[in-house]
């Protein structure tokens, strides 16, 4: 079975982009490859946050991604931090890149334009800590975003130059894949594109009941359609995704025949999104607060899943010392 590597940002809760965008294809992936999925905590000191927010980051989002169905009998869910491996095969690889072509990275660029007052290491060797993630378990296969393929073909360098060095053919090439279903983009409600934290437009998975009608309620909308069948101005067609991705083909159809027969009301459909939306967000919503609430459950499972990552991560490790002419 391949093995599938993927890392988590621990930055504030789920929302609906992150469910739809990833956390169901982890799902998937969980059932048919040997997974690892981490908490990046260790990437996530780039950007200094406060020591009392760093384990309870980390909590927030393991329960809530055990609260979507992760079930760590079948992947190995851990907290970086809790696998020092990492960091042995992290000095390693560093010490074969170069900095030239860190300095050339664009998502290096791009983070040292946004924080110019702390333009610090850790950025600049973000992917080399990537790429430890990602070969400290010879993964075959990453899922990442379009933004995350320079850091991949990095870690693919990276992966190559070791093996040609050391003139063995030991980490094999970590491919970037997305799984067969299609690609979703789960779009904000107020008409400015996608869903996401920055654009302080989502729908959390732990937003209630009351919280989610009032946001569906005040999505954008048009003045309605003037011609039967005609197609679907960018605002609308955000409100039928809506309805693909939580409601039923029954409803979605009713609608979009409401749509296109022009008696459609935005006020019933949007009623309708926000009804759907609850009944998809309450049973994960009580699953996060039972999780959240057993801080004892969630410590037990992220050292169960650090004793399996570790494990795995020694194996590799001693092979490495060893081709490197250290004692393993
Ligand atoms: P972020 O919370 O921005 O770090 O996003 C984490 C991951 O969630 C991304 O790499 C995407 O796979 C997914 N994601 C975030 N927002 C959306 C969205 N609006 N539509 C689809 N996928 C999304």
């Amino acid at each position: 079975m391949e093995t599938v590597v993927s890392g988590i940002r621990p930055t504030g809760n789920l929302h609906l982009g992150n469910y739809f965008g990833a956390v169901k294809s982890f799902l998937q992936m969980q059932n048919e490859y040997k997974c690892y999925f981490f908490i990046a905590d260790w990437h996530s000191l780039t950007t200094r946050p406060k020591p009392e927010n760093i384990i309870k980051s980390a909590h927030t989002i393991l329960a809530e991604y055990l609260a979507c169905g992760i079930n760590p009998e079948k992947a190995t869910i851990y907290i970086q931090s809790d696998v020092k491996e990492v960091l042995e095969l992290y000095l390693y690889l560093n010490m074969n890149a170069y900095l030239g072509e860190m300095e050339r990275c664009t998502t290096f660029k791009e983070k040292a334009r946004k924080q110019p007052e702390n333009v610090n290491v850790g950025l600049l060797t973000y992917p080399t800590l990537m790429a430890a993630d990602i070969l400290i378990h010879r993964a075959a296969k990453v899922p990442v975003g379009k933004d995350q393929e320079q850091n991949m073909e990095m870690a693919r360098k990276f992966a190559r130059r070791f093996n040609t060095i050391y003139e063995k053919d030991f980490f094999p090439e970590p491919q970037s894949f997305s799984l067969a279903t299609k690609s979703v983009k789960i779009p904000g409600l107020d008409g400015s594109g996608k869903m996401g934290k920055s654009e302080g437009n989502c729908i959390y998975l732990m937003d209630d009941t009351e919280t989610i009608r009032k946001k569906v309620m005040k999505a954008v909308t048009d003045s309605g359609p003037t011609m039967p069948n005609s197609e679907k101005p960018e605002v609308i067609q955000n409100l039928f995704t809506f309805l693909d991705i939580v409601s039923t083909k029954d409803t979605y159809d009713y609608f979009n025949d409401k749509w296109n027969d022009c008696s459609i009301r935005y006020g019933d459909l949007k009623k309708q999104i926000a009804v759907d939306v609850a009944a998809f967000n309450t049973p994960i919503r009580e699953r996060i607060r039972e999780y959240s609430s057993n801080v004892d459950l969630l410590n037990n499972i992220a050292k169960a899943g650090a004793e399996k990552a570790h494990e795995s991560a020694i194996n590799t490790l001693k092979e490495i010392r060893h081709i490197i002419g250290f004692h393993a």
